[in-house]
């Protein structure tokens, strides 16, 4: 501060005079500029700041006219975006002028300051027209943003004006601040554009979307969604998705999903509904794109597929492939009890004729397997009629292992069982599952030698319960391992043939699948082989 109290009634020495003129002109080059700078700064919507930023430049600089142009990187243009004070109108039509041309394309790529006086008859213009602007003095100052030349700011005067110094570095410092406000609305104006763009996208997709913030919290729902829970939107925004109005059996498996330890990776689920209706969803994390190393979620996207279509197509496929299933076994049937009465009438059949019949009737007993089989896996992949109900595995077990008990007994096998009897209730199709079990103990007995010995194991890991099947058999080579839950896969062995259809493992892979668990093998050559099936407890939990 200078004190001026000290001079009063005294004349003021020449540099003292000097000082306070200085002072007085820095005072008012700041207003300006703090002038310009409040005004631009108010609003982030990019035409709002044009004229703003006009308006202010005029009432701080005693000129008639201003502008703004900016720089169109692709077109590499200058473009005129405003003006106030002119004759005519250079926005409506923009007016734009090569980089590197004219006054002020070359304002911009030399990055300086132009000063000129009488424009009216100027070659250097780039367009001719300015000249009935009759601008007869002119000050175009580079605007800076981002390290970089975003625009020019001009003030021009019909009459003959001399821009000092000070109102040059004034103006300079104006366009920095016009140019960096300007940048920000244009900026964020493009990030509404891309945020409408997106929007218009989830609206009008046909999946239903959900969507929360990272507190679980509702902050999205499409017209889709809308549309197919009923949602009144202004009462579901901000609760909690698995409070949200959505079919029961909908939030319970969401709640189940977001608790889950896990989750965090995404989870897809299917879920049918009580009209009938089924809809598979895809549950995803959102990270922050700028910081996809942290872990740490912004929120959740759900994606709703009305799949009733699909389900009603494969229960269609079903019924066909049962259909003609039935028709195939019916001639097999008439074939069967027709060759039984063949070989009641021979009283003293032929070594020949013995072995003809038995080879007709192993050909029709691998051909109804081969039916049965096939029926059943897409049966169980079509995940048509797949029940949810209480599934004991010990009595599951010990039921398999009754129903089996014949077939080992006739190769003189043992059939061990080490169930833990205090495994939890398992939720899930208990007539699938006991086809898992019945197909793994079948071929244990059946690729195992004579007094052999096959053990079944059912215990509680971590929060899966597993069930094993393990022998004391041949062992499978490494190599065919891979292979052995493949369609039609059976293992070539020099030994004896063991009929099969090859279906009996892909069977139970599906039957686990359809679980939400796995089939697994360890086999070693010579020693044995384990065959299993991992089963999730998570979606049986609190039924
Ligand atoms: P299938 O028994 O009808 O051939 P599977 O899909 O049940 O069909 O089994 C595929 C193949 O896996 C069998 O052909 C057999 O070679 C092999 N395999 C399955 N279980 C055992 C086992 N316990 N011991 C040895 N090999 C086995």
């Amino acid at each position: 501060m200078v004190d001026t109290t000290a001079s009063k009634g005294r004349s003021l020495s020449p540099s003292h005079k000097e000082l306070i003129e200085e002072v007085k002109r820095q005072t008012s080059q700041l207003t300006a500029i703090n002038t310009v700078t409040a005004a631009v700064s108010q609003s982030l919507d990019l035409n709002v700041t044009l004229q703003t930023a006009l308006e202010a430049v005029l009432s701080v600089i005693p000129v008639d006219a201003s502008g703004i142009s900016m720089v169109d990187e692709t077109a590499e243009e200058l473009v005129l975006r405003a003006q106030r004070g002119w004759k005519n109108d250079f926005v409506t039509q923009p007016m734009r002028i090569k980089l590197g041309h004219g006054l002020s394309g070359r304002a911009v790529t030399n990055d300086e300051v132009v000063v000129t006086g009488d424009l009216t008859n100027d070659p250097r213009l780039a367009v001719p027209a300015i000249t009935n602007e009759q601008w007869q003095a002119q000050v175009l100052a580079p605007m800076h943003a981002r390290g970089k030349v975003v625009g020019i700011l001009s003030v021009m005067s019909r009459n003959p004006y001399r821009f000092d110094e000070n109102e040059i570095s004034v103006l300079r410092a104006i366009a920095d601040q016009v140019g960096l406000a300007l940048d920000n609305a244009r900026l964020y104006e493009s990030v509404r554009e891309e945020q409408g763009r997106l929007q218009a996208v989830i609206e009008s997709t046909a999946d239903a979307i959900l969507a929360t913030d990272r507190h679980g919290n509702i902050n999205l729902v499409n017209q889709a969604a809308e549309a197919l829970f009923q949602l009144d939107v202004p009462s579901v925004i901000g609760r909690p998705l698995g409070d949200a109005p959505l079919p029961p059996a909908l939030n319970k498996k969401l709640r189940e999903v977001l608790g889950q330890e896990g989750a965090g990776t995404g989870q897809t689920f299917e879920v049918l509904l009580e009209n009938g209706r089924a809809l598979a969803a895809v549950l995803s994390p959102v990270y922050p794109t700028a910081h996809p190393e942290e872990q740490q979620t912004e929120g959740w996207v759900v994606v709703f597929q009305d799949i009733s279509h699909m389900k009603e197509a494969e229960r269609t496929r079903l019924q066909f492939i049962q259909t003609a299933a039935h028709d195939l076994r019916n001639p097999l049937a008439v074939t069967l009890s027709a060759l039984t009465m063949l070989q009641k009438h021979i009283k003293d059949p032929t070594p020949t004729q013995t072995e003809v019949i038995n080879i007709a009737l192993n050909g029709i007993n691998r051909m109804q397997d081969l039916i049965d089989d096939l029926l059943n896996l897409e049966h169980i992949e079509s995940g048509v009629d797949l029940r949810s109900e209480q599934v004991s595995i010990p009595d599951l077990i010990q039921r398999c292992a009754f129903d089996m008990g014949p077939l080992f007994e006739r190769r003189e096998q043992t059939l061990a069982l080490a169930v833990d009897q205090g495994l939890p209730m398992f939720l899930g199709d208990e007539r699938w599952l006991y086809r898992a079990l019945i197909n793994l103990m079948s071929n244990a007995h059946k690729y195992t030698q004579r007094e052999g010995t096959i053990t079944v194991r059912g215990e509680l890991r971590g929060a899966d319960i597993v069930v094993q099947v393990e022998d004391n058999g041949p062992g499978i080579p490494l190599e065919a391992q891979a292979h052995l839950f493949e369609r039609f896969y059976r293992v070539q062995r020099s030994e004896e043939k063991v009929p099969g259809t090859g279906l009996g493992l892909a069977i139970v892979k599906s039957i686990a699948e359809k679980h939400s668990g796995r089939a697994f093998v360890q086999s070693e050559p010579g020693k044995g082989s384990i065959f299993g099936l991992i089963l999730p407890l998570q979606t049986s939990e609190e039924e």
